[in-house]
């Protein structure tokens, strides 16, 4: 049996270089090629003695998912569709912008928080991906859009500066596999993005709330959709569980660890639901003692879906609504439509289990 190295972050790399009877030093060579470099061929991990390549070469792999589909949208955004085998497929899409690129990053296949606006978790759950599977995103990224594809060496050859984990998923479900994450993530030997620039966002499950504080404060967008219990309850099951005002208290002791001085909070803005004046005014009652900011994500419908998007007039006005209280908003721009960059959408195509393997199969036998 071989051993996936994507899986280990700093610490598994050296443990793993103990049990094969190499100094443990060499896990930071080893993260420097896999991660820098996107190397996956211990042969041309050239400042390693060539017994250790060969010894590497039998026992290890260095194994990504795979690319079944990539599309460019007009705007530049990219998705891509990867398999992570038995037929599943997840989800990565990289968002370029002027002085940032960010790329949004699945957790698990499907969801079993169930909100009911969601294509993930109108998918139900299937499983949680591994460490190798969610670094892996990252790793594909890095390697597929290099300004330079010869220069693997150069920082400045990355253009992934962001990390959402926005994708499908609920990333505090997954909190091992994803905090291992996210320490390679912040490595300085393999990808040395700052605290700040990584987010982990949640629908408010509070015990990992705390747990993300005390082991890995990465900034924290907190998805709320609703300005009260009985309406949250509705769209967002998990608040049964942990209503709002544990989920603000939780949201609060978090910032005293934070990188940023705000929790974000998405609020996805559904037609005749959530998005009148009144639940604006609502809300800014309800986060009085939080400082916030507010990210409005107009809704992206999919097949089969009960909601309709707010119309932009309605956006626009609880925008200033909340703007008018202090509150800085803003408004997720709906890009890549041509792509249907929602996230979970594009798995979501893929209906039943039986034809989502089918069209996989067929897309990697190409
Ligand atoms: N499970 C995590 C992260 C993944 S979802 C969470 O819920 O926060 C990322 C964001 O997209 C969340 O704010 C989620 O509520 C939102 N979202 C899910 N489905 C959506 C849809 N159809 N339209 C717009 N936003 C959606
Ligand atoms: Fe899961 Fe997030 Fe979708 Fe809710 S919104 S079902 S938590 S992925």
């Amino acid at each position: 049996m071989t051993t996936n190295l994507l899986n280990y972050d700093v610490k598994g790399l050296a443990d793993f270089c103990t049990e094969i009877g190499e100094k443990p030093f060499r896990a930071k060579q080893l993260l420097r090629w896999i991660h820098q470099f996107g190397i996956t061929d211990f042969v041309d991990m050239t400042d390693l003695a060539k017994g250790l390549r060969e010894k590497l070469t039998t026992l290890a792999v260095i194994e990504s998912p795979q690319i079944i589909s990539d599309y460019v949208a007009a705007d530049g955004t990219r998705k891509w569709l990867l398999s992570v085998g038995a037929g599943n497929g997840i989800e990565t899409v990289f968002i370029p912008e002027a002085n940032r690129g960010t790329l949004c990053v699945s957790s698990q296949v499907g969801c079993a928080l169930a909100c009911t606006f969601c294509s993930t978790g109108k998918q139900g759950f299937n499983r949680n991906l591994t460490v190798a599977e969610i670094i892996g995103q990252l790793w594909i990224a890095n390697k597929t859009l290099r300004i330079d594809p010869k220069d693997n060496t150069a920082d400045t050859n990355r253009v992934v500066s962001n990390v959402v984990l926005m994708g499908m998923g609920e990333p505090l479900a997954n909190f091992d596999n994803v905090v291992m994450a996210l320490d390679l993530m912040l490595d300085d030997h393999a990808y040395g993005l700052s605290r700040r620039r990584v987010t982990v966002s949640t629908s408010g499950l509070v015990p990992a709330i705390d747990r993300l504080r005390e082991r890995c404060p990465v900034a924290l967008a907190v998805s709320l959709h609703a300005p009260n219990d009985s309406l949250r309850d509705q769209l967002v099951p998990i608040n049964k569980k942990y209503p709002i005002k544990e989920l603000l208290a939780a949201c609060q002791r978090y910032l005293l660890a934070a990188p940023r001085d705000f929790i974000t909070f998405e609020y996805v803005m559904l037609d005749g639901v959530n998005d009148s004046v009144s639940h604006a005014n609502e809300l800014i009652k309800l986060v009085r003692d939080t400082p916030c900011k507010f990210n409005l994500i107009p809704f992206n419908s999919f097949p089969g879906s009960d909601f309709r998007r707010s119309t932009s007039e309605a956006v626009c006005i609880f925008r200033d609504v909340l703007m008018q209280a202090g509150i800085v908003t803003t408004v997720r721009k709906t890009r890549g439509d041509d792509i249907a960059a929602a996230c979970g959408q594009l798995a979501g195509q893929v209906k039943d289990k039986t034809r989502r393997s089918t069209y996989i199969k067929a897309e990697t036998a190409e």
